[in-house]
This record gives structure tokens, sequence and C-alpha cells, in this order.
């Protein structure tokens, strides 16, 4: 039974992977994705026999896409590990103090954009390559050369190859979002997908016109070039030019770090792009020469993911909305709000029932979320805050369209 799953799991995990990373069109959540990932993992830790190089659990995500030169990295560009919650960071603290004594971590944001790695020599950006499947990636190079901020010359004339990330800003991507809803075409469903999407065009005049942005924050074989931390790394880069986040804070302890992700949770909606976590790395890279990496890994590093946003608005009205096969649907309208990357103004509130349990009304403020096939959904009211004006919503007995009596099945 639980091979099976395992097969199961590996195939909705390689679907999923399509979508997101080779069709820049993810049907679920992050989250949802995340869960199907993590089920896995602890099936094939109980199942060792179960092993296969090829499962999802060993693969750094992405495929390389016909129309790009394929380039070979250097260094193989991995993912990182996850942690949701106070008790998973503290385990990863145990493991570094345990390999490596005591450490102090740099806490950064977690860009939702797509992982870039760009190559100097003689002063000169010669290329600019994608993480692809981490050993493998596309040369973006006429693409990443339309990002402004990327210096096209630096002073430094050794080699130098740094990674980051390539991401949409938030007014950017609300810009294009509108253009393309005006033009009728499909929207992207959030600024990552949106600048992966304009970053791997075969025409440089689209990702021209899309104001991607980029920020950095890996220096390749720092310590050949005399640097002794990561925090000196993200100096020496902007010193060169280079867009480093200024939002970050060296911090010594995991409470300290803690304390930091709990600021950024409350401030994240207010940052100009998207983040959908906080990333600790060991400060020292003698540390994290010592530490290491599994196949997909850093061990020195981890990524602690924001919980499924939930945002407050106010519901307007309710409308029916009827279906190809003629069922009803109440969906609730809001006053526009962002949500997980987008502007919602609309959310389902799935049939009367659901309407009737959560004593959903008019004019009522209620929670949003992205639910699972990243479809807004009203998750619950708020009486604490009713007016005087909040009505109990009446469902229809004829149909709004056709005017036919309403059958209840
Ligand atoms: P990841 O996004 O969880 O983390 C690794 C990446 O974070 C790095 O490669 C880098 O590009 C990026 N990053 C951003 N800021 C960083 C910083 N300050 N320091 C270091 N790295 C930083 O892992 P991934 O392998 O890129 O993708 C897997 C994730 O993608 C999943 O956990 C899931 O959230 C998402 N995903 C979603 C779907 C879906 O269907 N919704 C499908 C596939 C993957």
């Amino acid at each position: 039974m639980s091979i099976e799953r395992i097969n199961e799991l590996r195939d909705i995990l390689r679907r999923l992977s399509r979508e997101y990373y080779e069709l820049d069109a993810p049907s679920v959540s992050d989250q949802e994705y995340d869960r199907y990932m993590q089920e896995l993992i602890e099936l094939e830790n109980q199942y060792p026999e179960a092993y296969d190089p090829e499962s999802p659990t060993q693969k750094v995500g992405g495929k390389v896409l016909e129309g790009f030169n394929k380039v070979a990295h250097k260094e193989v560009m991995l993912s990182l590990g996850n942690a949701y919650n106070f008790e998973d960071l503290q385990a990863f603290d145990e493991r570094v103090r345990n390999e490596v004594g005591n450490v102090e971590y740099v806490v950064e944001c977690k860009i939702d954009g797509l992982a870039m790695s760009l190559i100097y020599d003689e002063g000169k950006l010669q290329m600019a390559v994608t993480r692809g499947d981490g050993t493998v990636g596309e040369d973006v190079t006429n693409n990443v050369l339309t990002i402004r901020s990327i210096p096209r010359t630096i002073e430094f004339k050794g080699p130098l190859e740094l990674r980051g990330e390539v991401y949409m800003p938030k007014a950017s991507f609300e810009h294009l979002n509108a253009i393309r809803r005006e033009r009728g075409e499909d929207e992207f469903a959030n600024p990552r997908n949106a600048a992966a999407g304009s970053i791997r065009q075969l025409d440089s005049r689209i990702a021209a016109s899309r104001k991607l942005d980029a920020f950095w924050y890996t220096y390749v074989n720092a310590e050949n070039d005399g640097m002794t931390t990561h925090e000196q790394c993200l100096e020496r880069f902007a010193q060169l030019g280079f867009h480093c986040n200024e939002e970050r804070r060296v911090c010594k302890t995991i409470q300290d770090a803690w304390d930091y992700i709990q600021e950024m949770t409350e401030k994240r909606n207010d940052l100009a792009f998207d983040i959908d976590g906080m990333v600790l790395k060991v400060n020292s890279l003698a540390d994290q020469r010592r530490l290491g990496a599994t196949i997909k890994t850093p061990k020195w590093a981890i990524a602690y993911k924001f919980p499924a946003e939930e945002v407050i608005t106010k519901l307007h009205d309710i409308m029916i909305t009827v279906g190809r096969t003629g069922k009803i649907t109440p969906n609730a309208v809001l006053e526009p709000v962002r949500v997980a990357g987008t502007s919602v103004s609309a959310a389902t509130l799935h049939n009367e029932d659901m309407i009737k349990a959560k004593d959903v009304r008019v004019n009522d403020f209620v929670v949003i979320r992205k639910a699972g096939d990243i479809i807004p959904e009203v998750v619950r009211a708020l009486p604490e805050r009713r007016e005087t004006d909040s009505k109990p919503y009446v469902f229809p007995t004829i149909c709004p369209i056709c005017g036919s009596k309403l059958v209840r099945f």
C-alpha cells in the first residue's frame, strides 16, 4: 500500500514540478506541493527499499528548456531544506552546533523569484545561467542583460561567479497582469511565475518590457578571494555595484533569528517584492565548508517557509455563478486585497451549507486565504467586527440566469 502511495506521490510531484518549472503555471499552492513532498520524504525513510535516484526527493526541480544553450554549472546549484516552525529551526541549529560548535547566522529574505548564476571575467559579464536541474542550466544572458540593476562591467578583473534571485517587483507584476487582463490573456499566478516566464523568453524584447530586478547572495568559491564570512561577501557585492537585499540581520542565537522572522512576517506585505520565507545561513565560510551538503541541499542553510497567508477584507456582496453543468456556486465579492502575490476581489463560498456553517453575511469582515488549488476562499467571518449593515444571505430559489427553480442534490 505504502509503496503504491510512494509511486503515486512521485507521479503527482513530477506533474506539479512540470507545471511550475516548465510551464510557469502551477495548479496548486506551494504549501500543498510541500505537503506532498514531506509525505514522500517520510515514506521513503520508512521504506528504504523504495530508494530511487530519480525520485523528486533526490532532484533539484527544474528542467532545461529547448531553445536555449545548455551550460554545465562548475559548482552545482542546490535547493534549500525547509522549516515550518521554531522546532524545525531548533533542530537545524542543534545539527549545526553538534557539527561545528558555536555559530552565528545571517538571516535573509527568501526572495520568490528564480535562481540565477552570473559569470564575470576580466571585469565583464560573460554569461547568465538559470539553475535548471542544478547541474545544467540555460544560457539566458540576453534576457538578463535587460535587467538594468545588473552591472555589465565591474572593477574586479578576476573570474567571479555569483548567484542570486531574479524577481519581478510587485508593482511590475500588477502592471503586467493589468495589461494581460485588458488583452484577454491569461494572468500570471504570482510574481515568481511571471519572472520565470519572462526570463525564459526567446525574444529579449519581452524580457526587457517586464521590468525585472535581482538580488545577489552567493559568492562561489569566495574563500579563494579572501572572504571569510557570508556577510563580508554581501558587502563586497554591494561595493562592486550589485543589488543586495539590505533587509537582513546577523543573529547570534536561533532565538534571535526567530524574533527577526516574526518581525519580517509582519513586514513582508510592505516590501516592494514578494518573499515566501526567510533563509538562515551559517555566517562563517569555513564552517559552511565543514558542514557540506546533501545531494539536494546545503547543511549550513535552511529556509523557513511562511504559512499560507490569511488576510482580512470586507465582503460587499454574494453573487451566484452557474457552471457548465448548471451547478450553482456562491462567490464573495470582496474589497480588493493582496493575498499570496495577487490582488483578490472574489472568493468562493462553495455552497449554501458553507455560508450557513460559517455564518458569513453581506457587509461582514472576512478572512481570506488561497486554498490548495490557488482559488481564494473565505475562511471565516469575523462576527466581532460586525456592524449594523451586516445582512444574513438568503440563498436564491430560482436560477439567476435562466429563471428555472433551483433543486438541491
Ligand atoms: P525553494 O524555493 O524552497 O528554495 C530554494 C531556492 O530559494 C534557491 O534555489 C534560491 O533560488 C531561492 N532563494 C531565494 N532567496 C534566497 C536566499 N536569500 N538565499 C538562498 N536562496 C534563496 O526550493 P526550490 O527547489 O527552488 O523549489 C521548491 C519549491 O518550489 C517548493 O518547496 C515549492 O514551494 C515550490 N514548488 C511549487 C510547485 C507548485 O506546484 N506550486 C511545484 C514545484 C515547486
